[in-house]
C-alpha cells in the first residue's frame, strides 16, 4: 500500500433528496448579495426545474440574482466572456452554477477571467491561478462529471476546436449540492452518457499511477454502485433509489479523480469533444474498453479487481483472463445502456487523428495513465 499521500476534499457538499432548499440560506451565510446564476436556456425554462428551485430559495432568503443562460454543451470561450460581461454589468459579487459539467465549468471559467486575467487559454495547465475566484456554489443536475466538487474547469476554444483544462484548487466551489430529485428528468441518453463518464472516472482513478488508498476506496465503491444501478437509472429515470445511488457514485468518483487524476481515455475524449462537439460521456464510454484493454498489461491485477467490482465471477481464471473479464464487463454495461460501439458514430475522421493524438499526449490527464504510449499508439 502507498503510505505517503495527500488528499483534498470539497469544502461542503449537501447530498440527498430535497437539499436544494438550503441554497438560499447558504448564500446568505456566504454573504452573497447579488448572485450570477450560470445555466442554459433549457434548464432555466424547465417548469419547477433546478433553476426555478434555486431562484425560489434565493428569493426566500432575500438574496438578489441575475441569470446567465447561454451555457453551451462543451462550454466555449465565448460563453465565458459573455457570462463575465453580464456579471460586471449586473454588479454581481458571486456565482451559482446550475446544471451539469458544462454549467459548472463555464461558471468556473467566468470566475477565472474575473480575477485571474481575461485570456483563459493562457491559464490552461495545473495550478496556474494566482487569485481566488469570486464566491462560487454549484447545484449539480447530472450524475457524471462531478465538476461541482472538482478542481478542473474544462473549456473549448471554438476557434481551434481544442478542449483545454484549467486545473486549480481555487476552482473548487465553496458549497455544492447533489439533489437526486433534480435528476429524475434527465433524458435516457444523457443518463447513460453521464453514468459512463462516472464509471470511467472510477476506472481511470483506480488504475492511475497517482491512485492512493483513499481514492481506491472511493473508486471501488463507485464501480460497485454504478455496476448495480446505472442500468436501472437508464431503464426508469424516476427510480429514485437508482438516481440517488448514481448521484452518490458520481460524487465518490469525483473525489477519487480529483486526487488520483485520470488517463488516456479522458485525454483522448477531450480531443473528440473539442473537434466534433460530441457529448463528453459518450466520448469516454466509446474509448474506454479499447484504451483499457491496451492498458491491461500495465496492471492485470487491477483490471481483474474491476471484473469483481462489476459483479463478474473470476474464480479459477488466470490473472490476464480475469482482467479480460473486467474489460468485457465494461463493454457489456456500455452496450446495455445504448452507447455506440466505435468512434465513427461521433463523426471521427481519420484525417484528424494525427493532430488529435499529439494533443491527447499533451493533455494533463495523459500523464497518470498506467501504460505509456506513443502518438502511433494513440492513433491506432
Ligand atoms: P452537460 O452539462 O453538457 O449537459 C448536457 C445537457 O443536459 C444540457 O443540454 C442540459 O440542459 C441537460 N441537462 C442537464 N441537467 C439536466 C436535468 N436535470 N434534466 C434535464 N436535462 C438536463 O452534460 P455533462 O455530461 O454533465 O457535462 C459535460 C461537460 O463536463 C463536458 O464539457 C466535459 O468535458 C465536462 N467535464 C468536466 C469535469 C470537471 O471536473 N470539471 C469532469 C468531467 C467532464
Amino acid at each position: 500500500m502507498k503510505t505517503n499521500f495527500d488528499f483534498m476534499m470539497p469544502s461542503v457538499n449537501f447530498f440527498g433528496p430535497g437539499v436544494i432548499e438550503k441554497i438560499g440560506q447558504r448564500a446568505k451565510m456566504l454573504n452573497m448579495q447579488k448572485v450570477l446564476i450560470v445555466t442554459d436556456s433549457f434548464l432555466k425554462q424547465m417548469e419547477n426545474g433546478p433553476v426555478k428551485q434555486t431562484e425560489a430559495s434565493l428569493r426566500a432568503a432575500g438574496v438578489s440574482y441575475a441569470i446567465f443562460d447561454q451555457v453551451e454543451p462543451n462550454p466555449k470561450i465565448r460563453n465565458v466572456k459573455a457570462g463575465a460581461a453580464l456579471y460586471k454589468a449586473e454588479n454581481c459579487d458571486s456565482i451559482i452554477t446550475v446544471g451539469g459539467g458544462s454549467a459548472h465549468d463555464c461558471g468556473k471559467g467566468i470566475g477565472i477571467v474575473l480575477t485571474n486575467g481575461e485570456d483563459v487559454t493562457k491559464l490552461a495547465g495545473i495550478e496556474t491561478l494566482d487569485k481566488p475566484l469570486p464566491p462560487l456554489m454549484a447545484v449539480n443536475t447530472t450524475a457524471g462529471t462531478a465538476s461541482e466538487i472538482t478542481r478542473h474547469a474544462v473549456l473549448t476554444n471554438e476557434e481551434t476546436h481544442l478542449k483545454f483544462v484549467v486545473v486549480s484548487w481555487r476552482n473548487v466551489p465553496l458549497v455544492s449540492f447533489n439533489d437526486p430529485l433534480l435528476m429524475l428528468d434527465v433524458p435516457t441518453k444523457l443518463t447513460a452518457a453521464t453514468g459512463m463518464d462516472a464509471l470511467c472516472h472510477c476506472v481511470e482513478s483506480y488504475v492511475s499511477e497517482n491512485s492512493n488508498p483513499i481514492t481506491d476506496a472511493q473508486a471501488i465503491q463507485g464501480m460497485k454502485l454504478i455496476g448495480q444501478y446505472l442500468r436501472r437509472a437508464v431503464a426508469n429515470g424516476h427510480d429514485l433509489e437508482a438516481r440517488t445511488n448514481m448521484a452518490y457514485a458520481s460524487l465518490l468518483a469525483g473525489m477519487a479523480f480529483n486526487n488520483a487524476d485520470l488517463g488516456y481515455v479522458h485525454a483522448m475524449a477531450h480531443q473528440l469533444g473539442g473537434q466534433y462537439d460530441a457529448p463528453h460521456g459518450v466520448c469516454c464510454a466509446v474509448l474506454m474498453p479499447t484504451v483499457e484493454r491496451w492498458n491491461m498489461i500495465a496492471s492485470p491485477e487491477r483490471f481483474a479487481d474491476i471484473a469483481v467490482f462489476l459483479g463478474e465471477n473470476v474464480n479459477g481464471l488466470s490473472k490476464m483472463a480475469a482482467a479480460e473479464r473486467g474489460i468485457a464487463a465494461l463493454e457489456r454495461i456500455s452496450a446495455d445502456v445504448g452507447i455506440p460501439a466505435n468512434i465513427k458514430s461521433i463523426g471521427a475522421n481519420p484525417a484528424d487523428f494525427k493532430v488529435m493524438a499529439e494533443n491527447a499526449l499533451k493533455d494533463g490527464n495523459a500523464f497518470s495513465n498506467p501504460r505509456k504510449g506513443s502518438k502511433a499508439d494513440i492513433i491506432s
